[in-house]
């Protein structure tokens, strides 16, 4: 039993009966024959099916968000912004790319040569559902990820298989009566409520691909166990993204954008600020501006008006702590914050702010899941990318300018999958881009068209219509054939390759 207690207030808000790990199996079983009868289904009724699932989202939005913030402690306002809104408009942009991801597409051979050498065939690649997908996820975005990652996948004409976090078991069964509620399939969502080993016994399912959003740690390991079956996986992992401040930006918006990006969810956010780079010459400037946002802003529980919440459990607490800890003996200086928030009841973490901490400290090169920001200097445009760079994650990042095409130049050498020039870490809220990273940040791609062509097979399909007896190299083999088809694509002039290809049509079309 999963007993779930509210960590902002820490009051007992439900209990939640785990899965019995054994189910699985007959649960996998059960997903396949619901995605056969989904993808005979015609697209007009799959649509309006997740169309139902939508509204269903639409007519329980408030409530759903409720138990999103009692469940995490994050700000109601957070629940809808980066929960329920994504939700939405992944649903939105799923049913709208429908008709599309089925298309049938046409190869082309290319050169002239290439298409009169294997003249009467075509290629065309037709898109097809994966099968069933396991989904993974965290506790951070309880809805935002799973729903989104879910629908695109049934979209895609998949069932999956969603194993949530055991933090938040009481946001899966929100999530369930979506989907239980609308017009689909039965068994074509199903939840698999649990821990870790629930996780695993997923992974060792034979589902046709694991989406796992979580911790480094837990990516390396399920890769190794997706090994033994060879399931391919999509892996969304940790992000110690960088954030560089040009001399030339908009000081107040970029301060109060870095502000938001470092603390939304507490700092439990993988494509959170974690470490800023301010240029020299605003560096002073930049750093009191950053000192007096953070100071004014508001701890509290999520139902309140207040701006930031609690971590998500007194284990979260005790890291935060430690990494404090461990960035001042390493030489970083608080500048503010850098301990627990004081007459509040739950996990509250003050937003921190660390400066002078060296580039190869824990504090700047681990993932610190919780509100904690590091801020460097840099002199010129090539030591921030080196700077914003060095560190084993890569999932995003941002840099801010007055001028666009600096800008430019700044992030497309920046390493993360997703680079924002003048805003910061939302673009997961638009399921039309991709998301992913590398490196320790994992790999593969969530939403966008990627993202889609990760949970669906390219079948290519090759139909030659059969107007020459043989290939040239069927059996028997004749050398002057291959030789003659080397000659008729490869022949020094084109009378050569010509005269090469009348020889050979010949020779394939007698007895
Ligand atoms: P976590 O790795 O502890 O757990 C994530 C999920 O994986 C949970 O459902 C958990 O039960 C399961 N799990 C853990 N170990 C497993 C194993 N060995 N085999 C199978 N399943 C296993 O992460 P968390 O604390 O829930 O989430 C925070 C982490 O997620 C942070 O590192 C954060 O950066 C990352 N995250 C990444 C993204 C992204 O898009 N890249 C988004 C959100 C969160």
């Amino acid at each position: 039993m999963i007993r779930k207690m509210n960590p902002a207030t820490l009051e007992a808000i439900g209990e939640v009966q785990e899965a019995e790990l054994d189910s699985i199996g007959p649960m996998v079983q059960k997903a396949r024959e619901a995605q056969a009868e989904w993808a005979s289904w015609p697209l007009q009724r799959r649509k309006a099916s997740l169309i139902g699932v939508r509204d269903r989202l639409i007519d329980r939005w408030e409530e759903v968000a409720e138990v999103i913030s009692k469940e995490t402690g994050k700000p109601r306002l957070e629940s809808v912004n980066a929960d329920v809104l994504p939700s939405l408009v992944a649903a939105d942009h799923s049913v709208r790319s429908m008709k599309g991801l089925f298309a049938r597409r046409r190869v082309r051979f290319g050169s002239m040569g290439l298409m009169m050498t294997y003249m009467g065939r075509r290629s065309y690649i037709q898109p097809r559902p994966l099968g069933v997908i396991g989904i993974i996820a965290p506790w951070n975005y309880p809805l935002g990820i799973p729903f989104s990652q879910a629908i695109m996948a049934l979209a895609a004409g998949n069932a999956v298989v969603i194993k949530p976090s055991p933090e938040t078991p009481l946001t899966a069964l929100e999530m369930t009566r979506l989907f239980d509620d609308a017009d689909l399939p039965k068994g074509l969502v199903q939840t698999f409520i649990g821990g870790n080993d629930h996780g695993r016994a997923l992974v060792a399912s034979g589902v046709d691909r694991i989406v796992f959003t979580g911790s480094s740690a837990a990516g390396t390991m399920i890769m190794s166990q997706a090994s033994q079956r060879l399931t391919p996986l999509t892996l969304e992992l940790g992000g110690k993204d960088p954030c560089i401040v040009l001399e030339d930006a908009g000081l107040e918006r970029a301060a109060e954008g870095v502000v938001w990006g470092a603390f939304v969810n507490a700092g439990q956010t993988c494509a959170c600020v974690k470490r800023l780079y301010v240029h020299d010459l605003v560096y002073d400037r930049f750093v009191e501006l950053l000192k007096e946002k953070v100071a004014s802003l508001r701890l509290g529980y999520g139902t309140e008006d207040v701006d930031v919440g609690p971590l998500i459990s007194e284990a979260a607490l005790l890291r935060t702590e430690e990494m404090v800890e461990r960035a001042v003996r390493e030489g970083g200086k608080v500048l503010i914050g850098g301990r627990r928030a004081e007459g509040l009841r739950g996990y509250f973490f003050q937003p921190t702010v660390i400066v002078d901490a060296p580039q190869a400290s824990c504090v700047v090169q681990e993932e610190a899941f919780g509100p904690i920001l590091t801020v460097g200097r840099f002199g010129s445009d090539e030591e921030a990318v080196r700077l914003a760079n060095d560190c084993p994650f890569a999932l995003s990042g941002s840099v801010w300018t007055g001028d666009r095409r600096r800008g430019r130049r700044v992030a497309e050498r920046m390493s993360g999958g997703t680079v924002l020039i003048n805003n910061v870490a939302y673009t997961y809220g638009l399921p039309m881009t991709p998301w992913g990273g590398k490196s320790m940040s994992g790999f593969g791609r969530t939403h966008g068209e990627e993202g889609f062509s990760e949970l669906m097979e390219p079948q290519h399909v090759h139909v030659d219509d059969g107007r020459f007896r043989r290939e040239a190299w069927w059996h028997p083999y004749r050398w002057e054939n291959m030789a003659g088809m080397l000659d008729a694509l490869y022949g020094r002039s084109y009378i050569d390759r010509l005269r090469a290809l009348m020889r050979l049509r010949k020779a394939l079309k007698g007895k």
